[in-house]
């Protein structure tokens, strides 16, 4: 069994593979691929609603709230978000590249307005006791930093409208969803393969919208159309829906949640422990989902890697920007693979004497 850690696109439940390999050959059961039928078909249709009402069941939010998915990533959104609801001014918080990118397309709309940053630190913490204007449009921010491995589990109060990417930590800890007037996720990360952007979105959100825009760009397009005004990424949806599907029956986000956190602990208690290793970011704002660290001796990391390749290790190696390594554990990552990283940690300390 190979171990992937990969930070995206990247590993999903065995049985969700299965099932959406089955479906590329024969969909339930009609003869015909799901790669090779309608979009508006009513068998696709079910697909698409099952995995808004799973979405909606796992982050146990009402009808005030509307899924879509749609295309062009998270990326996408950073554009989309302020297209449509920058008027004057808007507020981000600053906690890494996805974060910074937000922030530049945001400046393309109006007064952007970036409460607090970590890039002093090369990104390694959150910043805390930021003040948010009570008269920006909304306030942005990453809920995890997949590149620099910290995330910001609790939720920011504001009083202003709430919007996140929480692109790599979606369905990974329980968190009162019906705080935000908007969350995204490139669903790669957590719940799917490349190819969808999920976007959950409080329905009275869509009054606000003022500019007049090119119609793919238009969130109120989507929602009236139930992410099927034009042809909608189905196989990355029907992925997604499997994946929810798996979470739901692993007993939702709570029971998921319960071990991110043993996981998360497991690491970086070896972490803090071994000698030839050491973390990268503050401890208090370790993230559960992206673990960044470094080699005491950088030099040994040639015959670290050998070793992780021994195990059957996937998907380590840090971002390019960053370098190192990073394990990325999401959801479908079983406590196994952690464990064996841990011990391929222990035996490189030992053979060290
Ligand atoms: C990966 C990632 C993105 C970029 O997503 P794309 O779908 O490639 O545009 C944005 N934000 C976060 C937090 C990410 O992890």
């Amino acid at each position: 069994m190979i171990h992937n850690f990969s930070a995206g696109p990247a590993i999903l439940p065995k049985e969700v593979l299965q099932k959406a390999s089955e479906a590329c050959i024969d969909f339930n059961n009609s003869g015909l691929s799901l790669l090779e039928v309608s979009h508006r078909g009513k068998n696709v249709i079910a697909v698409f609603d099952k995995a808004s009402t799973l979405v909606k069941k796992l982050l146990k939010l009402n009808d005030d709230y509307a899924v879509i998915f749609v295309q062009g990533g998270a990326s996408t959104q950073f554009a989309m978000v302020p297209h449509n609801f920058l008027g004057k001014k808007a507020a981000y918080l600053n906690t890494g590249v996805w974060a910074s990118r937000a922030v530049k397309e945001a400046k393309h709309y109006g007064e952007t307005s970036v409460v607090a940053s970590s890039e002093d630190k090369n990104f390694s913490y959150i910043p805390k006791g930021f003040v948010i204007p009570t008269d920006a449009d909304y306030f942005h921010y990453t809920s995890n930093n997949t590149i620099y491995g910290t995330q910001l589990r609790e939720v920011p109060s504001t009083g202003v409208p709430l919007i996140c990417d929480m692109s790599s930590d979606i369905f990974s800890y329980e968190f009162d969803a019906s705080k935000f007037d908007l969350i995204y996720a490139g669903v790669q990360k957590n719940m799917g393969p490349a190819g969808a952007t999920m976007v959950i979105i409080k329905k009275s959100m869509l009054e606000r919208i003022q500019r007049q825009m090119p119609t793919m760009l238009n969130y109120k397009i989507h929602v009236d159309g139930e992410s099927m005004y034009n042809t909608p990424p189905v196989f990355a949806v029907y992925v997604s829906m499997l994946t929810l599907e798996w979470l739901d029956n692993f007993g939702g986000v709570e029971a998921i949640e319960k071990r991110n956190a043993a996981k998360a602990k497991l690491f970086y208690d070896e972490l803090d422990r071994n000698s030839q290793f050491k973390g990268t970011v503050e401890v208090v704002d370790r993230s559960w989902m992206n673990a960044n660290f470094i080699m005491e001796d950088p030099a040994k990391e040639a015959q670290f890697n050998e070793l992780l390749k021994q195990a059957q290790i996937s998907g380590l190696a840090g971002h390019r920007s960053v370098g190192g390594f990073r394990a990325s554990m999401y959801n479908a990552l079983g406590l196994e693979s952690v464990q064996a990283l841990v011990e391929v940690m222990q035996s490189f300390e030992k053979s060290q004497g």
